[in-house]
């Protein structure tokens, strides 16, 4: 088109993006790639391959080796040799490889923006503007946590070989999340990228090389889901990290239920994208814009859910319309186009069909007269009005750019929409009101909230979501912890089973006969069952007869936490006030509690004393810590802010060790009560009547009902029902192999955080193992809040 006829029509002319370097590489590399192992590309002679596709035209890029078993042996014995000596160097000299890495890819951002974009089919200005520099950025930045790791993680160290399975969304960027923190702490990594999109992660393998990194350190090990599944199964893999869909994540959380692998998921989501009448309405639908259409709204954290206030929902929904007929679908090689092509045929036909399903539900669907390519894989800027809450679009993640909208009258309604959903990962609140947007960004269930904004990242903010988004942070200090463990963890040993005493004599030492029942919502309540156990002291006679809880009396005790959402929103300092009040009515009672310790222990009078003035302190412990986890405020490169807020889990599930019958319990109830959970303890058998008798104390601590409850029986039975209760979002368990396996099995169903021992016991005396970060850690959730400045 010339010129003159340009500036006659005001159209778009062609601006393509030159190819031939990109070509070149791959032409360099006769367009075959082996594994990239130890240092080196490995070509098998009996290795399969598989095409990759430019999916904007079909046209095959290169053949990827379908990974084995053998390949991923052999990559994580790479990894397994290099790992110690690469957690012995300095921070300083992890920093220099990955400072390395970020220069280099620096330098070469445009042959890997434009390799993305001709395997992902995103357009060039994404990849260009947004995903390679954020790619370096990470690097960047965990340079820093490397060098800042003696400083400020030095309770720390690295958990081994990290094995990481990225999908095709964002190739190089998923890598880069993945790597740069593991490298960082001193882990070395398998990592698999998605099937569809090999590429890019191949180039960083020659980065790799170039920056001299040392062999066996990183190692790309291509294939589809059953090479992933060989990663996520090997023994010698200390951890798992994974970023895809929740089905895939699911089964991960099976399939290493028990090992002891460490994970975390970032799964699914189905994003809410909320407008108020006094928005800037236009910068909400380039917001929105962003939101969904950003990388062809193949975006786990996509605005895909509007709900826009009914007030202005009309006018809204015209204007975006309108903008809609104005965004450009086409070739992502072209430096003009807004809207590239899908990754796949397969996952064009899955849009494609979800959407005919809306139709069919009754959606009002829109979409502009817009021009594409007959060839390749493309779908047009799609929104469905019409859409309500029990329609399948409004639950299910359709993973395109489609936009589905719901109106709203009152915040309050605004908030129970957006939490309408099994996902958690992201939301984005349009208002001029600070005071609103800032009132809503803890009521909504998110890892990550955009205020006045969208689609922000940051290797300084921390990124991951909650519920069947799956858990763990990428990013930030939050980020790093997902790659490291407590020193402490590698001295813990496999407890010695605590047995219950056998009963000697059938004489009750009690005059009157005693039947303590559960605590459940600040009352006293029998057991559903009618059921009950002795309990027998060390001497061999009867103490009391004590419930055996059912799945009722945990639905019912799970009940009474949801009605106690009033602890999770109070002020610090009051559940400061609450634990202090604890403490000192306990130690009212120091000679009552040690009596019992020394009864169901048979520990001396001196250790029983020592057991009860440790819980006191542990109690002033957390008490203190209620109003210290401070959070941060992150300095990001926007105009603005990130407050990094740690909110509590929720509703957690808490199963006490044998060991240490008060001080385990109070420890575990006190770190989570603190942080403004709300939970069903479950003590161990041989310490179950001692939890009863603590209830004592609550009652008179102004413990508000709903907060604690206990539920005493078989332990392992009680904590397979607590882990497959829907609403409880995350669960503590101290016991045997058997219940840490079958805890973090059955807490797939619903994707809930799990933290257990594995059957080690730890010394709940030892203030460095039994208090602290690792604990608050795991009783919060950090969200981030990003807010930006200006008018
Ligand atoms: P996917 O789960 O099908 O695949 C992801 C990766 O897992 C691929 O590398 C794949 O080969 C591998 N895989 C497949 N089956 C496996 C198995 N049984 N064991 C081990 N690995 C296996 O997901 P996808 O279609 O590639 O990606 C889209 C999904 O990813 C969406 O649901 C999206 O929301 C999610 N996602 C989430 C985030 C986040 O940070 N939360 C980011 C990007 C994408």
């Amino acid at each position: 088109m010339s010129i003159m006829k340009i500036l006659e029509t005001m159209d778009y002319g062609v601006a393509p993006e030159n190819t031939d370097e990109a070509m070149d590489w791959l032409h360099g590399h006769d367009k075959k790639f082996g594994q990239f192992i130890n240092g080196e590309f490995i070509q098998d002679k009996k290795n399969k391959y598989f095409n990759t596709y430019n999916p904007a035209n079909g046209e095959k890029l290169a053949e990827i080796t379908q990974g084995t078993k053998k390949d991923v042996d052999v990559a994580v014995k790479a990894a397994n040799i290099a790992q110690d000596s690469w957690a012995k160097l300095s921070g300083f000299q992890r920093a220099k490889y990955l400072y390395s890495i970020a220069r280099l890819i620096q330098k070469h951002s445009r042959l890997f923006s434009v390799l993305e974009s001709l395997d992902n089919g995103k357009p060039i200005r994404e990849s260009r503007d947004i995903d390679i520099p954020l790619v370096i950025r990470h690097f960047y930045h965990h340079a820093g946590w490397a060098q800042l790791m003696e400083d400020k993680l030095d309770d720390y160290e690295a958990i081994g070989v990290a094995g990481q399975i990225i999908p095709w969304n964002f190739p190089l960027l998923m890598m880069a999340w993945k790597i740069a923190p593991a490298l960082a702490a001193g882990n070395t990594v398998v990592l698999k990228p998605a099937e569809y999109t090999s590429l890019t992660a191949l180039l960083f393998a020659e980065i790799c090389q170039q920056a001299g990194l040392p062999k066996g350190v990183v190692n790309i090990v291509t294939g589809d889901g059953k090479t992933g599944s060989l990663i996520v199964n090997h023994k010698d893999i200390n951890k798992i990290a994974f970023t895809g869909s929740t089905a895939v994540g699911r089964l991960i959380r099976e399939q290493t239920a028990g090992t002891g692998k460490k994970l975390t998921l970032e799964l699914g989501g189905k994003s809410a994208f909320i407008v108020f009448d006094d928005a800037d309405i236009d910068s909400a639908i380039e917001g929105l814009v962003d939101a969904i259409w950003f990388n062809q709204g193949q975006v786990c954290c996509a605005g895909s859910r509007l709900l826009v206030q009914e007030s202005i929902a009309d006018r809204f929904h015209e204007k975006l319309k309108a903008r809609m007929t104005k965004l450009r679908v086409g070739n992502p090689l072209d430096k003009s186009i807004d809207i590239g092509a899908i990754v796949d045929e397969s996952q064009q036909k899955q849009i494609a069909s979800l959407v005919k399903i809306g139709i069919e539900e009754g959606a009002e669907i829109f979409q502009p007269d817009c021009s594409f390519p007959k060839v390749g894989c493309f779908y047009p800027p799609t929104l469905l009005t019409e859409v309500d809450t029990s329609h399948h679009l409004a639950q299910e993640e359709i993973f395109g750019p489609v936009l589905i909208s719901m109106t709203f009258r009152t915040p309050s309604e605004a908030v129970a929409l957006a939490n309408n959903t099994r996902y958690g990962l992201a939301c984005s609140i349009w208002s001029e009101n600070i005071n609103l947007a800032m009132d809503m960004a803890p009521k909504v269930i998110a890892g990550v909230v955009w205020i006045n904004c969208t689609n922000q990242f940051d290797a300084a903010a921390g990124f991951g979501g909650k519920k069947e988004s799956g858990f763990g942070r990428e990013g930030g200090i939050e980020g790093m912890y997902a790659y490291l463990k407590p020193k402490y963890e590698k001295k813990l040993k496999v407890a010695k089973a605590i047995k219950s005493f056998e009963l000697k004599t059938k004489n009750s030492l009690a005059t009157v006969d005693r039947t303590p029942k559960f605590y459940i919502g600040g009352k006293q309540s029998r057991p559903d069952g009618g059921y009950s156990q002795a309990v027998v002291s060390a001497k061999g006679e009867l103490l009391a007869h004590i419930g055996k809880g059912n799945r009722k009396d945990i639905r019912n005790a799970v009940e009474a936490t949801t009605k106690a959402t009033g602890w999770t929103n109070t002020t610090a300092h009051n559940r400061a006030q609450v634990l202090y009040f604890i403490a000192e009515n306990l130690a009212l009672r120091v000679d009552e509690f040690a009596t019992h310790i020394q009864s169901l222990t048979g520990n001396s009078k001196k250790d029983a004393e020592k057991e009860v003035y440790a819980s006191i302190e542990r109690l002033f412990y957390y008490a203190a810590y209620a109003d210290k986890l401070d959070g941060a405020v992150h300095t990001v490169p926007v105009r603005g802010v990130v407050l990094a807020m740690p909110e509590a889990n929720g509703i957690m599930g808490i199963v006490c060790p044998d060991e240490c019958p008060l001080l385990g319990f109070v420890s575990l109830m006190a770190a989570s009560i603190s942080m403004g959970n709300r939970v069903v303890m479950i003590p161990s058998e041989t310490s179950a009547l001692m939890a009863l008798e603590f209830y004592q104390i609550l009652e008179t601590s102004d413990v508000p009902a709903g907060v604690v409850n206990i539920i005493t029986g078989d332990k392992n039975e009680l904590a397979q029902v607590l882990a497959d209760h829907y609403e409880v979002e995350s669960i503590w368990y101290f016991g045997d192999q058997t219940g840490s396996t079958m805890v973090e099995k059955a807490s797939a169903a619903s994707l809930k955080r799990t933290w257990v021992n594995n059957g080690k016991s730890r010394d709940w005396f030892d203030n460095k193992v039994s208090q602290g970060k690792e604990f608050l850690n795991q009783a919060t959730d950090v969200k981030n809040i990003w807010t930006p400045y200006g008018e």
